[in-house]
Parts: C-alpha cells; structure tokens; sequence
C-alpha cells in the first residue's frame, strides 16, 4: 500500500488528537468571528481549546471572560493560558483559584513578555513567579488536580543562550509537574525532530506536542516569527511571493504548505497537534478534515 492510501486506513484519523488555540477578542466585531471560529471548529472535538492571556488588564479579563464562556456555552475543554508578568503571587494565586472554582481544569503556564514587548530585557515582579518553573509550582500547590502545560522552543526562546538551557527550563517545568509542552510554531519538521532527540535525551518524556502555524497573513507571519525567534525558510517565502494582493490564491497556497507540513509529521510518527487558529477556522476545518478529523456525528470513510 503507498504511503497516502496507508496513512489514514484502519480509522487512523480517528486517532488524531488536535487542540486549537485562541486569543480572546478586542472588538465586538472580533468576538464575533472568535464565536463562530469556536462554533465552526468545536464539532471536530478537540481534546482542549486555549485561550491566549495579553499583558494588561482589559485584555486578562476578557481572557478569563472567554474561558469562562467557553465552559457555560460549549461542551468544550478550556485551557487558560496564564504568564507571571507584571503580577504579585498573590494576585496570580487569586486567579488560579478562581478558574478552579469555576470548573478549569488546565493550565498552559507561561512566563510570559516583558511589559515593554518582546525582545526587551526580562525582569520578574518583585512579589511574583521567578519564571514558568515556578508559575507550574504555584499551580500544581493550589490544585494538584490542575493539568499545566508549558511551552516549548525547537528553535530554542530568543532570550536562551543555548538549545540546551532551553532544555535545562523545559525539564525544570516538568519536575515542578507540567505534563505537556506545547511548541512555538516551526516550519521546518527537520527542526521539531533534531530538538525532540535533544529532548528526549535529556530524560523528558512528557508529549511535545507540534504547534502549527497555518500561514493566513505570510507578512504578520514573518514579523511574529521574528519575534519568536522561528525562522522562516526561504522556500516559505518564494512560494507566497507575488501574492501580496491576491488573497484568494494566497489562502489556496497557505492550505497546501500547512497540509504538506502536518502530513509529514504524520508520516513521521505525529498524532497530536496544537494549531494557532488566529481565530481563523476555514484554514484549521480543512487541515483537520485532511487528518481525517470529522465532525462528531460523521465516521470517517
Ligand atoms: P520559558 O520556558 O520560561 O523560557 C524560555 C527560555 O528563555 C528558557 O530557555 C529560559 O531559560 C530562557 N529565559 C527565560 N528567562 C530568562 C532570563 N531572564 N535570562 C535568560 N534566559 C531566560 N505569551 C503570552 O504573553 N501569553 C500567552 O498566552 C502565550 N502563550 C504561549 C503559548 C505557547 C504554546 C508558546 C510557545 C508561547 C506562548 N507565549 C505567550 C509566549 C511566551 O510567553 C514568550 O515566549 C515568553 O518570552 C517566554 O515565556 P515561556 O514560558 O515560554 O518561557
């Protein structure tokens, strides 16, 4: 049997597990297409949906907000992201609480950016968590029943002098009791598996699960990558050039690499994947539903 017709046979999609991430909205137009995001996507039954946590205070709310709806009006699994920025452990210990009282279960513990934006220098608050190992900690004492996931960088964080340090901080946040790291999106799976040998080397056995970028918008893409220190292969580019004002076929184009890159993953051995919607569902809905994802009620063929 070739690869493609090997690659789904035996219900395979239906061992696929995804998880989809959202940013909580800053406009009533923005919540709007969040919703309809969620609607769209919910019936794939993720195993949990994340919701992504700003630095200031109108934008946490509206995070706790979304979590807390997600819980009343959906039969879906929230993941509340949570950072150590700008915040005493008192303050963060509240919150923490709080999301248990009202039925969250799951934590993707982060130490976050620095107030002035990414790349400038990190200080922790003088009365919070040092960093994420200690945020999992903080977590994990309150309730031990929470799940904490953490993330993970295989191009390594912008702010780690090696891959290796970066390690060093992956394995503290899994001793301090994450049970999931999440990675920073890559578009090179050569990338994701070099540092999951480095990994795993290191006596890490918890899932690194990929996260996957589907490349709605190549320019934002090039500027957050930057920021997030994942690099952007020239390949990437080549194939969006030209397309600055063709949006039709840009989006064609942004399905196919990001179809290429999860069927590859699969071929190599991956069933579980963490997609960074933007809130988009179109691109998401149709790369699931290339991973044989269906909607609850539908059998895959
Ligand atoms: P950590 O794992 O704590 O650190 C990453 C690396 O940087 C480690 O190697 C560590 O040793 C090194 N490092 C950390 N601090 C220092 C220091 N002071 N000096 C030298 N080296 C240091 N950000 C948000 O604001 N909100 C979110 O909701 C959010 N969600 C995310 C979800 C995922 C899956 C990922 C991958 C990232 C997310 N981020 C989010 C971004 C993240 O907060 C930033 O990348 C932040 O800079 C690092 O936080 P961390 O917990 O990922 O880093």
């Amino acid at each position: 049997m070739n690869i493609r017709a090997s690659r789904f046979a035996r219900g395979e999609g239906r061992r696929i597990g995804v998880s989809f991430e959202f940013f909580p909205p800053a406009s009533e137009e923005m919540d709007k297409i969040l919703w309809e995001s969620i609607e769209r996507l919910a019936p794939l039954a993720p195993k949990f949906v994340s919701v992504t946590y700003g630095a200031g205070g109108s934008t946490r709310e509206r995070t706790h907000a979304t979590v807390k709806r997600i819980l009343a009006e959906t039969p879906l699994t929230p993941a509340a992201h949570l950072t150590c920025v700008a915040a005493t452990r008192e303050e963060i210990d509240a919150i923490v609480r709080n999301y248990h009282d009202v039925g969250v279960r799951h934590i993707v513990a982060l130490r976050g950016d620095p107030m002035a934006g990414a790349g400038e220098r990190y200080a922790p608050h003088p009365g919070g968590y040092r960093n994420a190992a200690d945020l999992v900690a903080g977590i994990k004492r309150i309730h031990g029943d929470f799940e904490v996931s953490v993330s993970a960088y295989p191009e390594k964080h912008p702010d780690s002098p090696t891959v290796d340090a970066d390690i060093d901080m992956l394995k503290a946040k899994v001793a301090a009791g994450a049970s999931r790291a999440i990675t920073q999106f890559f578009f090179e799976n050569d990338l994701y598996f070099r540092y999951l040998d480095r990994v795993r080397a290191r006596g890490i056995d918890i899932p690194v699960v990929p996260g996957i970028l589907p490349v709605q918008n190549f320019k934002a893409a090039t500027n957050f990558a930057a920021r997030a220190g994942a690099s952007v292969p020239a390949w990437l580019a080549e194939r969006f050039h030209g397309l600055d004002h063709d949006a039709a076929t840009r989006k064609l184009i942004a399905a196919a690499v990001a179809a290429e890159q999860v069927l590859d993953l699969v071929d190599r051995g991956v069933n579980t994947f963490h997609f960074y919607t933007m809130n988009r569902a179109d691109l998401v809905y149709a790369i699931c539903h290339l991973l044989g994802l269906r909607p609850a009620t539908q059998e895959v063929a």
